[in-house]
């Protein structure tokens, strides 16, 4: 019987998770079946119940539910206890397993895909919100020299650097503060889904800062263009969302599909 998964966030026609995972089930044999659900901004548990009520097996949880998703599970992997935040879900009668594959995801895609190490980097990140929670644990783990979070709510960012404080060198900054440049700036707000920039200057940039967007589309974000105009190397989220699947494809299926094929055929 085809087991059934989804993505589920509000908006959620932008998802490209449905073609991911239909390529890592055919790449590895799997029968599954996997959709898009937009949940109403008030109805994200409404729409978890009603999902497991129709034999949903698994979800992915995106834009702006990854904090209800960690509130909903009955059961949190220990990275997801320490991101606070959870953006895969795994049903199992009564119980709700949730995890967090966003961290492990970004940092296979700067590290391994891009090629760009982190260890001994100044980074930036933009956000303090589900996905922002994920990596910061994961990017401490790479040992880099500093890693500054502004956020447009700034007591959110300062309440998650003194959460992660005994976790590495992490501190907080108003945007208005920031002291540019830094090697890598990952953009980590929500911004680029309205077209817009967070507010930074071109400071925080200089000749071949690496800058990430998690954003991905057709087209480069507005941040994508702004960095480039200021000397960055961009890359598009695309390859942590190809990450950040496969380690829910593994969750739930017991097996790692290969990523850097998905990839190309993606980008292709
Ligand atoms: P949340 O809603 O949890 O958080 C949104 C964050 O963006 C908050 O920090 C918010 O600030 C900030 N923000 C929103 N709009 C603006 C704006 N106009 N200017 C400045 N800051 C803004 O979303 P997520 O953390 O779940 O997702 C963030 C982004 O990351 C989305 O674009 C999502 O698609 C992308 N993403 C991509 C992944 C991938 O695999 N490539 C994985 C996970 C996420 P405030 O606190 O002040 O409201």
């Amino acid at each position: 019987m085809t087991d059934t998964y989804a993505v589920i966030g509000n908006p959620i026609e932008h998802s490209k998770s449905p073609e991911i995972h239909a390529h890592f089930a055919r790449q590895t044999g799997q029968d599954i079946d996997y959709r898009r659900l937009l949940a109403p901004l008030d109805g994200f548990a409404q729409t978890v119940a009603a999902f497991i009520a129709a034999g949903g097996k698994g979800a992915n949880v995106t834009v702006p539910f990854k904090l209800e998703a960690c509130a909903l599970a009955t059961r949190l992997s220990a990275r997801a206890q320490a991101a606070g935040a959870v953006n895969t879900l795994k049903f199992d009668g009564d119980a709700i397993l949730g995890d967090n594959t966003d961290g492990v995801g970004l940092v296979a895609d700067i590290v391994r895909n891009a090629g760009v190490p982190l260890a001994g980097r100044r980074i930036l990140l933009l956000g303090a919100g589900g996905a922002a929670r994920g990596v910061i644990l994961p990017l401490l783990e790479q040992a880099p020299t500093a890693l500054v979070i502004a956020n447009r709510s700034a007591a959110k960012a300062v309440a998650l650097a003194q959460q992660f404080a005994a976790d590495g060198p992490i501190l907080a900054s108003d945007f208005a503060d920031l002291e540019g440049p830094f090697d890598i700036v990952i953009n980590a707000t929500a911004a680029s889904l309205s077209a817009t920039l967070p507010p930074i200057t071109a400071d925080v940039f200089r000749r071949a800062t690496f800058a990430y967007d998690l954003m991905y589309g057709k087209e480069p974000s507005v941040f994508m263009r702004f960095a480039v105009q200021h000397g960055a190397v961009v890359r598009d989220g695309l390859g942590m969302l190809v990450e950040q699947a496969a380690e829910s494809f593994l969750l739930w299926r017991g097996v790692r599909p290969d990523t850097a094929l998905v990839l190309a055929q993606l980008r292709a």
